[in-house]
C-alpha cells in the first residue's frame, strides 16, 4: 500500500491503470482511489443484500464513536441509502466519559453527522450509571475495555430504543472479527464465538449487524484517507490495557508474514458454525433477574458490572 504514490514507483490499478493506493492481497490486484472507493462500498452493500441485513423500513441505529470504523460506516450507509428502501439512518453516539480522548472523537461524530445531514442523539455513562469511565475505573484500569464494552453495549441499545431503532449497525470490519474469533478461542468461550448477534427476534436484544465485517482496516483507511475523511483523532488512553490490543499486534504480524491469516480465522468460525448448527450450544436466551434484559444467565452482564461497581 501507498498512501503517497510517485509516478515512477506505484504500481498501475488493475482496473484502469491510474495510480494505485492499496494492494490487494486476496484477489492479487492493485486498486486506484475510485475503484477502492467503488469496490467497498459495492461489497458493503452486497454483504447487505446477501445477507438480508437490512429489511425495508428499519430505522437503522449507526453506533457512531467519531473514529475511522463508524465514520465509515456512515459514510457508506448514507451512499447507498437509495439502495434499501424504507429505511431510515439515525447515528447514537456514547460519551463514555475518557478525559482527553472523548472530546475530539465526539466533536468529529457531531461534525460528520452534520455534514451528512443526519439525525444525531447522545447518551453517556454519566446518564446511565452516574458516574465517567475515568471515576469508575480508579484503580481498576487493566479492566478498562471489559467494563466499557459492556456499558457501552448497553448504552447503545437504550438510546437505539429511545430513538425507535429497528436494529444496531456497528463499524466492525474484518480484522475486529478475526480478532474477536481468536480472543474467544484464548478465553475458551465458544458459544460467543458462534453466537449470531444479527437474528431478530421479539424477545431479545435490538439485531445487531455489521456491515463492514468483509472490509479490512487497511481498505477503511485508505477509503477514507483517499476521500480526505480519515478522523486524525488520539487513542483511547485504556487501549493499551486490553486483550484485544495485544491480539491486534499478534494478528497483523501473522498477517504480514502470512497473509490470509485473518480471512482463515473468520473462515474457521463460519466451519464451527455450521458444524454446531442445530446443537444447542449457542444457549437459551432466558431474562435478568434484576432488570429483565435477555441474557444467557441468570444475571446480565450489565447488571453484574453495575453490582461490582458498587452501582
Ligand atoms: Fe472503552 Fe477500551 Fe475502547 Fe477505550 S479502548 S473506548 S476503554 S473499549
Ligand atoms: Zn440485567
Amino acid at each position: 500500500m501507498s498512501l503517497s504514490p510517485t509516478e515512477k514507483t506505484v504500481p498501475g490499478c488493475s482496473e484502469c491503470g491510474e495510480p494505485a493506493v492499496i494492494y490487494q492481497q486476496a484477489n492479487r490486484r492493485y486498486l486506484c482511489a475510485r475503484h477502492l472507493v467503488h469496490e467497498v462500498e459495492e461489497r458493503v452493500a452486497s454483504t447487505i443484500r446477501s445477507e438480508d441485513l437490512i429489511l425495508p423500513g428499519d430505522r437503522i441505529a449507526v453506533a457512531l464513536s467519531g473514529g475511522k470504523d463508524s465514520t465509515a460506516l456512515l459514510v457508506i450507509l448514507s451512499r447507498i441509502f437509495r439502495t434499501l428502501p424504507g429505511a431510515t439512518l439515525v447515528a447514537v453516539t456514547v460519551d463514555e466519559g475518557i478525559t482527553g480522548y472523548r472530546t475530539d472523537t465526539i466533536r468529529a461524530a457531531e461534525t460528520l453527522t452534520k455534514n451528512l445531514g443526519i439525525e444525531h442523539h447522545t447518551i453517556s455513562f454519566r446518564d446511565l450509571i452516574g458516574d465517567d469511565l475515568d471515576t469508575l475505573l480508579s484503580d481498576r484500569e487493566k479492566q478498562a475495555c471489559t467494563i466499557c464494552g459492556i456499558l457501552r453495549k448497553k448504552a447503545v441499545s437504550l438510546i437505539a430504543e429511545k430513538v425507535n431503532a429497528t436494529v444496531i449497525a456497528t463499524g466492525h470490519n474484518l480484522d475486529d472479527e478475526a480478532q474477536s474469533v481468536l480472543m474467544n478461542a484464548l478465553r475458551g468461550d465458544l458459544p460467543r464465538i458462534i453466537r449470531k448477534t444479527e437474528t431478530r427476534s421479539p424477545t431479545a436484544f435490538l439485531p445487531r449487524i455489521k456491515p463492514l465485517a468483509s472490509i479490512s482496516e487497511k481498505e477503511i483507511s485508505v477509503y477514507l484517507f483517499v476521500q480526505g475523511l480519515f478522523p486524525h483523532l488520539p487513542e483511547c488512553p485504556y487501549a493499551s490495557h486490553s486483550l484485544r490490543s495485544e491480539v491486534r499486534s499478534l494478528l497483523s504480524g501473522l498477517e504480514i508474514k502470512h497473509p490470509g491469516t485473518m480471512q482463515n480465522l473468520i473462515e474457521s468460525k463460519k466451519s464451527i458454525e455450521q458444524s454446531c448448527s442445530g446443537m444447542p450450544v449457542q444457549g437459551l436466551l432466558v431474562h435478568c433477574k434484576k432488570c429483565g434484559d435477555p441474557c444467557s444467565g441468570d444475571i446480565c452482564q450489565f447488571c453484574r458490572i453495575r453490582a461490582s461497581l458498587g452501582k
